[in-house]
Order: structure tokens, then C-alpha cells, then sequence
């Protein structure tokens, strides 16, 4: 069975999710967030077995800590391929402005198209969901969804930021909007658990 562990991390509180087999541990880490070093010791602790690194987009806030997990647990990073230049752009990422900038190492495997991922413990499908950035994506699991910077509770992301578009953005809202069954969990980039019936309910943008 399917769990998820939260570490927040940062100003902007964004959080990092392991997803992991509730029985052989092995792990998947999304967006690991500034906080890397709380990161690596809570993998440690709990036994977690990380076996990818995946980035919903490029902002420095979900990419921080990519190349020090990556060397840590020497496993892939992957990213959708719009996204790349975000890793090593310190104005595209926006750390630039954060006074740190922030470069990342080439990413080791690229999403392209709406795709079906198989890893060892878990099968996903990669929903491309451009608008708060270009290369924005969501991952769909039996009964969960990723969402990054796409949809939060309440609201969604910003479109203002480099390469944010707000027809796309509608666009994507759109697509996660038809998924079924609607009653998945959604798990945001920032802030907390929603799921996807409550949101066709009450939040504004999807209403
Ligand atoms: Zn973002
Ligand atoms: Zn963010």
C-alpha cells in the first residue's frame, strides 16, 4: 500500500512528499525542498528506500535540495522536458532574487508526453499541466494526485512568474478537472491535502 510522508521546507513552506510501499519501504521523492539535509535524515530514519527524485517544475523552492539527494541516494532526477532550462537559469528558477542562486546538474531522465511511469513499487501516470510554468506537470496515482504549483486548496498557481501562461493554465485546470474518479486526494505543492471533489465544489477556478 501506497503512503505518503510531508517534510516542509523553506519561507515558502513547500513541501517535499515521499511516496513509499507501506511494506518494502522503496520510495519515490517529490520536489525535495530547501530543507535537504531534514530530508536525507528522515529517509534515513524511516527506512525509505528512494529509488527516483521527480520535479513538478522548476522553482528553486522544489528543486533545492535536488543534487544533494541525488548524490546522497545516487538515484535519477526527472523532470518534464520544457523544464530543464529552470534547473540551470537562476532568473528562470527564481533564485536569483532570493539572493542564493541556484544552479542544478543536468536531470537524468525527461518527460515528454503524457505518460504512463512503471517503478518498482508504484505505477503513475505523468499529466503534463503547463501554465504556472511551461513544463508544469501532475502525477496521477490509483487514488492521489500530485499537483506542485498547479492546484492548491482553495485556489491555484500563479501564472505572472517566467513562462507562466493563464490560458494554459485554464486549459490544465480543465484536464484535472475531468480525471475519474473525482474523489482522489490532492496533494499541493504548498499548504494542505485536499481532494479533487472538494475543490469541483469550492474552489473558485474549478468550479
Ligand atoms: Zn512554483
Ligand atoms: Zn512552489
Amino acid at each position: 500500500m501506497l503512503k505518503i510522508h510531508k517534510i516542509i521546507s523553506g519561507n515558502l513552506e513547500e513541501n517535499c512528499y515521499v511516496i513509499y510501499d507501506s511494506k518494502t519501504l522503496n520510495s519515490m521523492i517529490i520536489d525535495p525542498g530547501e530543507n535537504g539535509h531534514q530530508i536525507i535524515s528522515e529517509i534515513k530514519k524511516n527506512g525509505f528506500k528512494p529509488e527516483i527524485i521527480i520535479n513538478t517544475h522548476g522553482h528553486y523552492d522544489h528543486i533545492f535540495s535536488d543534487d544533494k539527494i541525488r548524490s546522497e541516494f545516487k538515484i535519477p532526477l526527472a523532470i518534464h522536458k520544457n523544464e530543464t532550462s529552470m534547473l540551470y537559469d537562476t532568473y528562470k528558477n527564481g533564485s536569483k532574487i532570493f539572493g542564493s542562486p541556484l544552479i542544478i546538474k543536468k536531470p537524468d531522465i525527461l518527460f515528454e508526453f503524457e505518460q504512463k511511469v512503471k517503478l518498482s513499487f508504484a505505477t503513475f501516470k505523468v499529466i503534463h499541466t503547463p501554465g504556472h510554468t511551461k513544463g508544469s506537470i501532475c502525477l496521477l496515482f490509483k487514488n492521489f494526485l500530485i499537483t506542485g504549483d498547479t492546484i492548491f486548496a482553495g485556489t491555484i498557481g500563479r501564472t505572472d512568474l517566467y513562462d507562466g501562461n493563464n490560458e494554459e493554465m485554464m486549459k490544465s485546470i480543465f484536464k484535472l478537472k475531468m480525471i475519474k474518479p473525482s474523489n482522489v486526494d490532492i496533494y499541493p505543492g504548498h499548504g494542505q491535502k485536499t481532494n479533487l471533489s472538494n475543490e469541483l465544489k469550492y474552489n473558485v477556478y474549478l468550479k
